[in-house]
């Protein structure tokens, strides 16, 4: 049995809605863009949303509406993809690295407080897999010092913090879509906020820095190609109309496992913290206890032809974070501990039942034998 790591969920519309776009030969800049925008926007119940061709996109011109430049200091988590970081480093900032709470993956808000210096401009709380970080004592620490706060929700999309929607809880947040998203443009990505200058900086910044007075060849700022084009845009808002029932399959498959995984010792299903009101399923990660070396696990599935990953490798462990910034193995224990006990197993809302027990039961093998 071959089992993806993650698969989309493409239908009929979304293959009918790309291929209309394409027939009106109208393919960037288009009707589809503010559609899928606005629609956007009123789901989440914001006042703007910008779609951009990536969520690290995004990310980077969120950092500019922050105001980050050479220097400034952003505290986010190690515990997260690249690209959470590597922003703040295209603005020429500091990223400053904050350990997670073990148990939910997310940025320990009360360590916060002693990585705040003079530097110090902003925050990037990361929603590790699906689940808002504790934001509520984080935004507390961020008014008391005047700093920005962005999302980094692109793992996100559906999630409720306190009742609340992840995306909507701080200055401005970013969504993502790549495939293995809950919702997928191929590639692509949202800003949203309900900052109206914000909004139209982020409208300036993805197209060139024209600014909505400008004509093609005049730039009032620097900018960047940034955009989403119109395939992108009809995809997008093909699963935004889908889009209780994508993230109503990815909870199946993640009840699927959760009642395996509990009954195989060694292994811990996902925790879900208290504040958490909405999980939205992104990716499926179980720690492995102290008796079950998860590299070997690893390479058991792999060997009955089951993908499965280290998620995440923590970012101050990258090659070029250590030689650049000095960061070593022992400055964020729980991170570390995270990155080579957490496991990442084959997940999408495609995925069958037959195939969660196939790889649950391969599981149950490999750590009878690891
Ligand atoms: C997916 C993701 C992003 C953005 O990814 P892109 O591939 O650029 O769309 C950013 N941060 C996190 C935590 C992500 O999981």
């Amino acid at each position: 049995m071959h089992i993806p790591m993650s698969s989309p969920d493409i239908t009929a519309a979304e293959i009918a809605a790309v291929n209309a776009v394409l027939s009106t030969r109208w393919l960037s800049m288009g009707p589809k863009i503010d559609e899928f925008e606005q629609a956007f926007a009123a789901q989440l119940g914001v006042q703007h949303a910008i779609g951009v061709n990536s969520g690290t996109s995004g990310l980077h011109l969120a950092m500019i509406a922050a105001g980050i430049s050479d220097g400034d200091e952003v505290i986010t988590p190690s515990f997260s993809f690249i690209a959470s970081a590597n922003c703040v480093l295209y603005e020429r900032g500091r990223p400053v690295f904050v350990d997670i709470d073990p148990l939910t993956g997310n940025m320990d808000p009360s360590r916060i407080a002693e990585a705040i210096t003079e530097r110090t401009k902003a925050i990037i709380p990361v929603h590790a897999f699906g689940q808002p970080a504790d934001m509520d004592p984080l935004l507390a620490i961020a008014r008391a010092h005047n700093l920005c706060v962005i999302e980094d929700a692109c793992e996100a999309f559906g999630a409720e913090y306190k009742g609340r929607r992840a995306g909507t809880l701080a200055d401005a947040a970013v969504f993502a879509f790549y495939p293995n998203k809950q919702m997928t443009t191929g590639e692509g990505g949202m800003i949203v906020t309900d900052n109206a200058a914000w909004a139209g900086l982020f409208n300036s910044l993805r197209n060139q820095g024209r600014d909505v007075f400008d004509g093609w060849l005049n730039h009032t700022r620097l900018g960047y190609n940034y955009r989403m084009d119109e395939m992108s845009a009809a995809l997008g808002l093909a699963q935004l109309k889908r889009i209780e029932e994508l993230l109503q399959k990815r909870a199946q498959v993640a009840a699927w496992y959760n009642e395996r995984i509990d009954e195989i010792p060694g292994l811990e299903k996902p925790y879900i913290a208290p504040t958490t009101t909405q999980m939205s399923w992104f990716v499926y990660v179980i720690r492995c206890g102290a008796g079950v070396d998860r590299n070997s696990l690893i390479e058991h599935l792999g060997e009955q032809g089951i993908p499965s990953r280290a998620y995440f490798t923590p970012i101050h462990l990258q090659p070029f974070y250590q030689q650049q910034f000095g960061w070593r193995r022992g400055d964020l224990p729980h991170t570390e501990q995270a990155g080579d006990t957490f496991l990442a197993l084959p997940f999408s809302g495609v995925m069958t039942e037959e195939q969660v027990e196939y790889v649950c039961e391969k599981l149950r093998e490999g750590v009878a034998q690891a």
